[in-house]
């Protein structure tokens, strides 16, 4: 019996209250019909800011993807998901307690009845593992925070590590990791809204690389086999990473090698990943710069371990 089972993944991120067949808004390259797929990967920014009404068209959108699992995590624009944000920061709300109560509300679309019969399994930050009819199994990281920037949710600084304990952070670095990622071989796929530092994180404004040291460093000591993101939507695109073969180093140090891989949307793609030695990275920003919905899904057939 073979120790993997090809999966069917779809990966997308960053619709921003996308909605099939709005015939007035471009549809741009994420159209239906989608090909049906094991598992759906939705890597944050929902919405635009939020709101109920906005929710409960996510969950319209993603019922038109068939797929056996959907894993959905949040972003930054998905403002009232985050709860401490949303009733400490975001105080344009005072206390006007319909207010207060839309943090409760929009988790209970997301956790209760409306997200189950749209097939979606919303995720906080943390460790899961998921069984597949196909017998596959799979353990996934996810975390909707990413680096702070102009004041809107899920944010942490970049001198806070929420990924790494303190002797795994970068120097001047302050851990406050309650739950970090493990070491390979823990974790096989991770799914964060932004990107790691230096992949699939360059903005168009002086080419700067705005991705996050922490991941960079969690990703290299956990070597899963995919690691998906968004939030950079103009880094859109697919790389693999070459590992060096010495586990102790983490970071930057670590990559051997990376190559730059075409999306082959509708088809989908099959890249051997040799597990511990390669990563898949992929940045699934559906909208551009623009919040047009300009970029394809990534299919992707993944080899995951046999559930025992
Ligand atoms: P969003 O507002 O959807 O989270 O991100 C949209 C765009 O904002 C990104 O495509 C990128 O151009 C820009 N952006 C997001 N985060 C950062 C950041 O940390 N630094 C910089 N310079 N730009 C960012
Ligand atoms: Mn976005
Ligand atoms: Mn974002
Ligand atoms: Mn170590």
């Amino acid at each position: 019996m073979a120790e993997t089972i090809a999966t069917r993944f779809m990966i997308i991120s960053d619709t921003h209250n996308f909605q099939f067949g709005n015939a007035e808004k471009w549809q741009g390259a994420f159209r239906q019909p989608v090909p049906k797929v094991d598992v759906l990967l939705h890597a944050g920014d929902l919405t635009q800011r939020g709101g109920l009404e906005a929710y409960r068209g996510v969950l319209n959108m993603l019922s038109g993807i068939d797929a056996e699992l959907k894993l959905v995590i949040a972003g930054n624009h998905d403002l009232s998901l985050d709860g401490y944000f949303w009733k400490q920061r975001w105080t344009c709300g005072g206390d006007d307690p319909e207010h207060i109560a839309e943090h409760d509300n929009a988790m209970e679309i997301f956790k209760g009845p409306l997200a189950k019969e749209a097939g979606v399994t919303y995720l906080e930050e943390g460790l899961n593992t998921f069984a597949l009819k196909n017998g596959a199994k799979f353990t996934i990281y996810t975390s909707p925070y990413q680096p702070e920037f102009c004041g809107w949710a899920f944010p942490y600084e970049r001198n806070e590590d929420r990924f790494n304990l303190q002797h795994h952070s970068a120097p001047g670095v302050t851990s406050i990791a309650t739950n970090p990622i493990p070491d390979f071989p823990s974790v096989d796929i991770m799914m964060t809204h932004g990107p790691p530092k230096g992949i699939l994180d360059q903005v168009i404004f002086r080419n700067e690389e705005v991705g996050c040291e922490s991941l960079l460093r969690a990703v290299s000591r956990a070597r899963p086999r995919l690691y998906c993101f968004g939030h950079i939507h103009e880094a859109y695109g697919a790389k693999i990473i070459t590992w060096k073969d010495d586990k102790n180093l983490i970071g930057a140090e670590a990559i051997e090698n990376e190559s730059s891989q075409l999306n082959g949307y509708p088809d989908s793609s099959n890249w051997p990943i040799s597990c511990g030695k390669e990563t898949l990275m992929v940045n699934a920003a559906i909208m551009n710069v623009r919040y047009k919905p300009a970029n394809s899904p990534w299919l992707v057939d993944l080899d995951l371990p046999r559930a025992t």
